[in-house]
């Protein structure tokens, strides 16, 4: 694991209120209607629905986590990936995480994922055995990056993983979908024609061997927190080549004192109830 992914693999830990774990004991939904509450990183979920594990193009993945409750959109979104996916000839992908059965936070793992808007899919698109879900905790990797984070690994990065993103982010609910920068860069120098998508395509750390697809929140969910507008453009541009620079090229480019960090806000209050529900 490179240090940058631990480092922030250790941040989401220290992160995780002590409630985590209440969050993580709820393993059923509340009943009712599906309601999204807050954003990814502070919300819940009512009337959470199930990702069935095995479908067309797809397969879930790690299952003791319980972790493959969403709303409805959010799992009909992977069930059409998948039948995408399974439409251009390639084989399934394995998702991983949704949300917990009421959402909220995570006890490990993530600091998002929390509002029924996120959903993990994984890059390996090598043919996979037929696998029982009991047998798909410890499932292959296929970390894309070189090691030094410069650029992808090319023995590994095939034009299908391009052809998989493009796919993912080309449903209308889409909001966004977070890749390691490298990834981005290499979309950014080698995808040619309509490259209006890759303004959903956005640079982050970790993210190397598997994507984030975040959904923008559902009409029926009106608590539900949206995220801040995108830039305009494909962002192959200086907020792409940031993630290059060392410390002392990114402080010659922000002269002025960053303003003090904004603490996370906390919880809406509708997601004790949720929470606290039979
Ligand atoms: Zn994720």
């Amino acid at each position: 694991m490179r240090p940058s992914l631990l480092a922030a693999l250790a941040l989401a830990f220290l992160a995780a209120p002590a409630a985590a774990k209440e969050w993580g004991d709820a393993k059923r939904p509340t009943p009712g209607p599906a309601r999204l509450i807050g954003g990814p990183a502070n919300g819940c979920i009512a009337g959470a629905a199930a990702l069935p594990v095995d479908g067309p193009g797809y397969r879930a993945v790690r299952l003791s986590r319980n972790r493959i409750w969403s709303h409805p959109q959010t799992v009909a979104y992977v069930k059409k990936l998948g039948a995408a996916v399974d439409a251009l000839g390639l084989p399934p992908i394995y998702v991983g995480d949704l949300s917990q059965p009421r959402g909220g936070p995570m006890s490990f793992g993530h600091a998002s994922h929390q509002n029924g808007s996120d959903a993990d899919i994984w890059f390996n698109l090598d043919p996979k055995p037929d696998l029982p879900p009991a047998a798909r905790e410890e499932i292959a990797i296929t970390d894309l990056v070189r090691p030094d984070e410069r650029g992808i690994d090319p023995a590994r990065w095939r034009p299908a993983h391009a052809q998989l993103l493009r796919t993912a982010a080309g449903f209308a609910e889409v909001d966004r979908i977070f890749v390691h920068f490298a990834i981005k860069k290499e979309l950014c120098g080698s995808v040619a024609g309509d490259r209006a998508w890759l303004r959903k395509i956005r640079p982050w750390r970790g993210h190397t061997e598997h994507f984030h697809v975040r959904l923008a929140c559902p009409a029926d969910s009106p608590d539900c927190t949206p995220q801040p507008a995108i830039a305009a453009g494909d962002g192959c541009d200086a907020s792409l080549n940031w993630w290059f620079l060392d410390a002392e090229e990114r402080r010659k480019l922000e002269p002025k004192p960053r303003p003090p960090a904004v603490p996370r806000p906390k919880l809406p209050a509708a997601c004790a109830a949720i929470l606290k529900a039979p």
